[in-house]
């Protein structure tokens, strides 16, 4: 979503946008893992949960309208 997703070594945490060097491997504020972060660009934890959110909504919505028009 934002431009900095395509930085190869995050400068700032994705979850709390603190400034954290490029060679470590959690969050010194909240404790965000940063490991996996910089080596994928467009796919971070929050992105993988809010889009696994999403189709659970969306699934449970069509199962919502499937019990109602029976
Ligand atoms: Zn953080």
């Amino acid at each position: 979503m934002s431009a900095e997703a395509v930085v190869p070594a995050p400068a700032a945490c994705p979850l709390c946008e603190s400034a954290v060097g490029g060679d470590v491997v959690q969050c010194p504020a909240c404790g965000f893992d940063l490991a996996g972060v910089g080596g994928r660009p467009s796919f971070t934890q929050p992105v993988f949960w809010w889009t696994a959110i999403g189709f659970l909504a969306v699934y449970l919505i069509t199962l919502a309208i499937v019990a109602m028009t029976r």
